[in-house]
């Protein structure tokens, strides 16, 4: 029986966020939240493993109350436990405070065999958190899975195929291990009513500061975060360009010499 732990983070539909000109601060307010959705991936790849060899999937979250909306889609999409780490004391968090209380909260649940993340999220966008998972939890990682091909448990391997950037390369992991997801080849289930239903009642498992034991107050939120962002800020769209096109070619880099010729 596999224990699968899914990472998943909420996020704004960073399609409809603007930047405030002034302050340089995400305007959040009225943007819905949505499950990160490389993460929908993750957790698709992560129950089809479970109907296929038995087991249980948990999904865990760092971030607001409000994240809990997203554990119970994982739970209407089949995962079987859901785990909110939140408090005001994670605020501020980076990717080296992020993954420490995941790491902490996951420890207290058992050993997982198979962790699956996102390749990244819509916002924050770093790609650094399932490394930094992988490293504390001292797990094998595999990258751009596309598809597992077979989970060997008694010898402890699982084998898939990876995306490349010409091509695909068939690669195997030791338990635990944890893989990165962008686009599978599973297709994303619609939940359907009752599992749905299920979902809002389901119970949601909590943790803070406080009840995760020994989590170091200078190893998470603002204090345990080298990494800060200044200032964020939209692209600066320059000039249009300009399309030359004189009818052939030396009558077109004539017509490109005069214009530089004018600019100096
Ligand atoms: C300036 C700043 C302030 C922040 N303030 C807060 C805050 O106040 N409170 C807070 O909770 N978070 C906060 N965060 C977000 C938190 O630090 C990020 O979740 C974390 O740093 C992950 O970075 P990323 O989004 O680039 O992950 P990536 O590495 O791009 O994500 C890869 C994968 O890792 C997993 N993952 C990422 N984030 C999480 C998560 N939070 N929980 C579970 N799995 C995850 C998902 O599977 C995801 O697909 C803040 C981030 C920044 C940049």
């Amino acid at each position: 029986m596999l224990n699968i732990l899914v990472c998943v983070k909420q996020v704004p539909d960073v399609n409809l966020v603007k930047i405030d000109p002034e302050t340089g601060s995400l305007i959040r307010k009225g943007v819905p939240a949505i499950l990160n959705p490389h993460d929908e991936n993750a957790l698709e790849a992560a129950v089809r493993m479970k109907e296929c060899y038995g087991g249980t999937v948990t999904c865990i979250t760092m971030g607001p109350d409000q994240a809990e909306e997203a554990l119970r889609e994982c739970l209407a999409a089949g995962a079987d436990r859901a785990v909110l780490l939140s408090d005001r004391a994670f605020a501020n968090a980076d990717t080296l405070a992020t993954s420490y209380v995941i790491v902490s909260a996951a420890q207290l649940l058992g050993r997982f065999d198979l962790v699956f993340c996102g390749k990244e999220s819509l916002d924050g966008a770093t790609g650094q958190m399932a490394s930094q998972l992988a490293e504390r939890l001292d797990c094998s990682q595999l990258s751009c899975v596309e598809e597992i091909l077979e989970v060997d448990e008694a010898a402890g391997i699982v084998r898939v195929r990876r995306t490349l950037e010409k091509g695909s390369e068939i690669a195997e992991g030791r338990f635990p291990c944890l893989m990165t997801v962008e686009k599978t080849k599973y297709r994303i289930r619609i939940p359907n009513l009752k599992s749905w239903k299920a979902s809002r009642k389901a119970e949601i498992l909590r943790y803070n500061s406080r009840t995760i034991p020994g989590l170091d107050p200078n190893r998470i939120g603002d204090p345990g975060s080298p990494t800060k962002v200044p200032r964020t800020y939209p692209p600066v769209v320059g000039e249009r360009g300009q399309m030359l096109d004189e009818g052939g070619t030396e009558k077109t880099v004539e017509k490109l010499l005069g214009l530089l010729a004018d600019l100096l």
